[in-house]
Parts: C-alpha cells; sequence; structure tokens
C-alpha cells in the first residue's frame, strides 16, 4: 500500500507485493485452480493479479475494488448487488448501460424513471420512493456535470443508493464515494487500461457490506477478469497520472483553438478531462466527411487510449438526440502540433473549402 495521498505516487506504488524477496510485481497467474484439498478455484478465490489491481483502484478510489471482466460486468454487478426495484437513471447514459436497464425492465425487474442528470432540481424530485440513482458525469457524448455531492446528500436523506459511472473522469479527475457514492465503476476498458488492448471494468465501494455484495455478485456470476487483463490494467494504472496530464493539456489547447475555428459551431468540455465534444457548423455531412480525413487521429468507437479518435455520435440510435454535426474526441498523448494539424486539416477539408 502507499503512504501517499498523492495520486501520482498512489498510482505508482499501490497494488505491489511487499515482503522482502518477492518480485516488485505480482505475476499474471496463468491457473484455473490449485493443488491441494483447499478447494481453490480461481473463480472463487482469485489470484495475486486480480488483488494488485483491485489495491490500486481502491487506493486511488478510496475504497476497496473488484475486478470484473468488462465495464458491462462491473454496470451489471452494481445493479445485482444493489438489486433496485425503482432507479434514477439519466436519460442520456452510456448506451449499454441503457441496453442493460431495459432489459431488466422489460423482464419485469425494475421500474425506471429518466433524469436529465445535469438538471439537479429534476434529479432531486426522482428520489424519493427511488432505490438507486445512477450518475453518468461528465455525461456521454455532450460532457455535461452532475452535481454529484448535491444528489448524495439528497439521496443520503431520501435513503437511495448512489452509483456513479466514473470513466469518463477516470480516478484521477474525480473520486466519487468521497461525495457519498455508494459505488463507483470504471470501464478500464478506457483510460485505466489506456492501451486499447483490453476489456476491463471495475466496480468500488467505501462501505464493507457493499463491497461484499460486489465480490459475492463476482463470484455467483462469474464475471470474473482475465490474468493478462488484469495485469495490463494494473500497468496501466502505472501511468495513469502522467497520461492524463498530457492528455488534459492536449485537450485543453484542442478545445481553445477548435472555439476560435469557423467551422465549429460549438465545443463542449467540462474544463478537465480528455473528452472533447464539437459540433461542425457543416452538419452530419461535414462531420462524416472529417473523420473520414483524418491521418494521424484514429476514426474509431471508444475512448481513453494513448491514441487521439473520434466518431460523430448521432449516427448511433441511443445518440439520435445529439446534434447531427457532433464529434466526439478522445484526445491522446502525440505532440499538440500533430494533433492539431491533423485536426485542422479534417474540418477545414474539401467540404467547406
Ligand atoms: C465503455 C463504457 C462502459 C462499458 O464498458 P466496457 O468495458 O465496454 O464493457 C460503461 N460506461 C461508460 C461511460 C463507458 O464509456
Amino acid at each position: 500500500m502507499s503512504d501517499s495521498v498523492n495520486p501520482a505516487t498512489i498510482a505508482v506504488s499501490a497494488g505491489r507485493p511487499t515482503v522482502i524477496g518477492e518480485p516488485l510485481n505480482y505475476p499474471i497467474v496463468m491457473a484455473s485452480n490449485f493443488r491441494g484439498e483447499a478447494g481453490e478455484y480461481t473463480r472463487t478465490h482469485g489470484t495475486d493479479g486480480w488483488i494488485g489491481l483491485e489495491a490500486a483502484i481502491g487506493a486511488l478510489e478510496g475504497g476497496r475494488a473488484v475486478a470484473f471482466s468488462s465495464g458491462m460486468a462491473a454496470a451489471a454487478a452494481a445493479l445485482f448487488a444493489l438489486a433496485p426495484k425503482v432507479l434514477v437513471l439519466p436519460t442520456y447514459s452510456y448506451l449499454g448501460v441503457r441496453a442493460l436497464v431495459d432489459d431488466h425492465v422489460r423482464q419485469g425487474h425494475l421500474q425506471v424513471r429518466f433524469v436529465d442528470i445535469a438538471h439537479t432540481a429534476e434529479v432531486l424530485a426522482a428520489l424519493p420512493g427511488a432505490d438507486v440513482v445512477w450518475i453518468e458525469t461528465p455525461t456521454n457524448p455532450t460532457l455535461d456535470l452532475a452535481d454529484v455531492p448535491a444528489i448524495c446528500a439528497a439521496a443520503a436523506v431520501a435513503g437511495v443508493r448512489v452509483v456513479v459511472d466514473s470513466t469518463f473522469a477516470t480516478p484521477i479527475c474525480a473520486q466519487p464515494l468521497a461525495d457519498g457514492a455508494t459505488i463507483v465503476i470504471h470501464s478500464g476498458t478506457k483510460f485505466i487500461g489506456g492501451h486499447s488492448d483490453l476489456l476491463i471494468g471495475l466496480a468500488i465501494a467505501a462501505d464493507d457490506a457493499v463491497y461484499d455484495r460486489l465480490h459475492q455478485t463476482r463470484l455467483v456470476n462469474g464475471s470474473t477478469p482475465g490474468a493478462l487483463e488484469a495485469f495490463l490494467a494494473l500497468r496501466g494504472v502505472r501511468t495513469l497520472p502522467l497520461r492524463m496530464e498530457r492528455m488534459q493539456a492536449n485537450a485543453e489547447q484542442v478545445v481553445t483553438r477548435l472555439r476560435e475555428h469557423p467551422a465549429v459551431a460549438d465545443v463542449r468540455y467540462p474544463g478537465w478531462g480528455a473528452m472533447v465534444s464539437f459540433v461542425l457548423a457543416g452538419g452530419a455531412q461535414a462531420a462524416d466527411a472529417a473523420c473520414r480525413a483524418v491521418r494521424l487521429i484514429v476514426p474509431a468507437t471508444s475512448l481513453g487510449g494513448v491514441e487521439s479518435s473520434m466518431e460523430r455520435r448521432q449516427k448511433y440510435a441511443g445518440d439520435a438526440h445529439v446534434p447531427p454535426g457532433l464529434i466526439r474526441m478522445s484526445v491522446g498523448i502525440e505532440h499538440l502540433d500533430d494533433i492539431w494539424a491533423d485536426l485542422a486539416q479534417a474540418i477545414t477539408g474539401p467540404a467547406q473549402a
């Protein structure tokens, strides 16, 4: 564990073996079971490889973490663990989470109250009688912010538990457990892994009983992380603060330049983090043309990798409400001049010439 409260130090030092003679890093344990009569089985008992990742993320978030096979497995585990009958859900949350909730609703397990999560008064009005409020902040893809402390405070009074999908914020930019959240989830596939080479999820709780429920959920549902994925995700954690620093510095400059660009009608940026959404004045056609014209920036879905990537979001049925020309960009760690040169040539391309 770490003696520091500084995330840059925690990320490097947490989740390592501490006994003299042990290796600096937990090994990748490629075994489903263990010799002997104790009945040790990986799904039940976990491996040292998971423990390192969970210790590091737990330390960064100020709670205890359970690693899952994907972000969606972590989201599903949060619902399974808290078993709400009435859920307050952002109308525009991550598409996979909405599909998961829709499925529960269709099966008659769950009732949903949809809210604009950035509209705090609307969220608070939906709390009485609910069991869980689901927060995603910044929101995807319009990057609005929810008032997590205010929602948590009101939820505590109303006896409502709070799940925060903090994937876009990362454990570096936000620690929602300190604001009173019950469970924080991450798609570790994104910034935590950081190299677009794995799927993993994390759920973190400060309360021991909630942690036990999450742990039990993984065991009974079998949504276990892979050994290699856990190792790579922890390797990602080691540089997460450094990557975020560079990505954020790049994102701030990209935002400044986009705001001055004549082809850009609107720029959405919460003021921190690496996600930037902007609307091209030329609409869907201009945005599609820009996504085809990029050479360095990767035209792809997903986010949070070292490489800059972007995509037009309104093409997804679940994002039909966003402006047709909205491009969501995940700003990477490349040199700013190269990112901007590529973006500028792409958005001022033939369509505008
Ligand atoms: C990607 C993502 C998820 C789902 O994570 P997977 O690792 O793809 O299963 C959940 N929430 C948000 C905000 C995401 O971006």
